[in-house]
């Protein structure tokens, strides 16, 4: 993790003094909850914004901070904070009652919303997370095949339950990841991003493939892109050989276009996850399949069939709240420009901080498409130019390499000049930013930059 820093960063004395009382409730956490956190992508040097309230694109801190924020509910608000229709749907049933532990109106409403936009969505059934939706989709996989085998990308993140935690950031090789079985990472296998030769020859050699599971605009929404030519390629390849096609859209779902990367590419998958968006930013997931594969979980066809099923529990499954939450949500993105305007705000976002790369020749560079925007700190001191940058053209190791000491600092010189990032990765751009984000944005991208150029030594172009 990041080294301990010099004392005489400047940049660090300005967030600690603008920060009194996350320091000391970072204190008091971390005598709580390890490392004082509850989610690893939070973790930030020395210690993490304490958030208090947030409207539209902005949030404040406990120390009375204002930020323009591209953290996003980690993706799942794509209307912004606190949109009036989400609130009052929440409200209007917060007041009718939370957990009625019966069937609800709310999901038979909810369920219909997704299967219109959905297209992998014949049937859907809800979880309370994307991790869960992963799990699940991978069980329907190997119910439905009869077989054992999930194929992979290295770096693509599909949650943290066993057969996902690792081949994302550390086991690129497949070994299990601490806490895990090597039993349950033997029975998947990992390629490299955009492999498809690879994947093909797994699906060729060793037949016991159930499925091939892919965030399907590249993982980490993009960091490292994928074509559509790949989903194409492996629409065909699982079909042929008998496997299915997993999309977890739980962030790309009603984001890159109201009905996910599927809809905007024509590539339908036999199984789609959801969560974050889907929710409204509320806790929340769902998996959209074709029937005969969430058949799997029906009573009466298995009966028919005389085949056993698969038990699907969970106390919060299309909770009261996350439910209005989400069919409000699903309502605005469907009949408004909500997926057009956030990923056409992140256009001139790239564009205005790549600029200014260039005018402080830094050969760092801003990529990505869609609502996201992701920072290329060029770890591997290539001679690019920010404004003709080529994502495609760079393997895993250039694109997720970092110097975590300096992004760590660029990170903090952001939050100093009021600009809260999705960890120091880059961010996701909600509906509701505008210009004037913008200009917030890039004055404190251009004054940041400054910042760290005084303290650390950036390379220049
Ligand atoms: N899949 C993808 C592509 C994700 O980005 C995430 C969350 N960042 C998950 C699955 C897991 O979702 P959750 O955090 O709701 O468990």
């Amino acid at each position: 993790m990041v080294e301990v820093p010099t004392a005489e960063s400047r940049i660090l004395a300005a967030y600690r003094a603008r920060t009194p009382r996350a320091a000391e409730l970072a204190r008091q956490a971390r005598d709580l909850i390890p490392s004082g956190i509850v989610h690893d992508s939070r973790r930030t040097w020395p210690y993490s914004i304490y958030g208090d309230r947030a409207a539209g694109s902005r949030k404040w801190d406990v120390d009375g901070n204002e930020y323009v924020d591209y953290y996003g509910g980690h993706g799942s608000l794509i209307l912004g904070h606190q949109h009036p229709k989400v609130i009052a749907a929440i409200e209007a049933q917060l007041r009718k009652g939370m957990h009625l532990a019966a069937a609800n109106e709310l999901e038979v409403e909810w369920a219909r919303r997704i299967q219109a936009l959905v297209p992998s969505a014949e049937r859907v059934r809800f979880t309370s997370s994307g991790t869960e939706a992963t799990q699940l989709a991978i069980r329907l996989a190997r119910a439905a095949t009869g077989r054992g085998r999930i194929v992979r990308f290295q770096s693509h993140f599909h949650g943290w339950h066993d057969q996902v935690s690792f081949g994302v950031t550390d086991h690129l090789d497949g070994t299990p990841a601490v806490g895990v079985l090597a039993e349950v990472a033997a029975n998947t296998t990992l390629v490299k991003p955009n492999d498809v030769a690879a994947v093909e020859r797994v699906l060729a050699t060793q037949r016991d493939a159930a499925a091939v599971m892919i965030e399907p605009i590249g993982s980490s929404s993009g960091m490292i892109p994928t074509s559509p030519e790949v989903l194409n390629a492996l629409r065909e390849l699982t079909a042929r050989h008998g496997a299915l096609l997993i999309f977890d859209e739980v962030v790309t779902g009603f984001r890159v276009h109201p009905g996910g990367a599927q809809a905007l590419y024509g590539v339908v998958p036999d199984i789609t996850t959801l969560a974050k968006i889907v929710a409204g930013g509320m806790p929340g997931g769902a998996v959209a399949a074709r029937k005969d594969i969430l058949d799997w979980l029906d009573f009466e066809v298995a009966a028919a069939s005389k085949r056993e099923r698969i038990n699907h529990q969970g106390t919060h499954n299309a909770h009261p709240l996350s439910a209005a939450a989400g069919i409000a949500t699903l309502d605005l993105i469907r009949d408004s420009d909500v997926c057009e305007r956030a990923s056409a705000t992140a256009a001139r976002l790239r564009a205005g901080m790549n600029e200014i790369l260039e005018g402080e020749g830094v050969p760092w560079a801003i990529y990505g498409e869609h609502s996201f925007f992701h920072l290329h700190s060029n770890p591997l001191g290539e001679p690019i130019r920010p404004t003709t940058f080529d994502a495609r053209t760079l393997t895993l190791d250039a694109l997720k390499g970092k110097d975590e000491r300096v992004l760590a600092k660029l990170r903090l010189a952001m939050l100093v000049n009021g600009v809260d990032l999705k960890g120091f990765r880059g961010g996701l751009v909600s509906a509701a930013h505008t210009e004037a984000d913008i200009d917030v944005t890039l004055d404190a991208w251009r004054r940041s930059l400054r910042a760290l150029k005084e303290e650390e030594a950036l390379p220049r172009m």
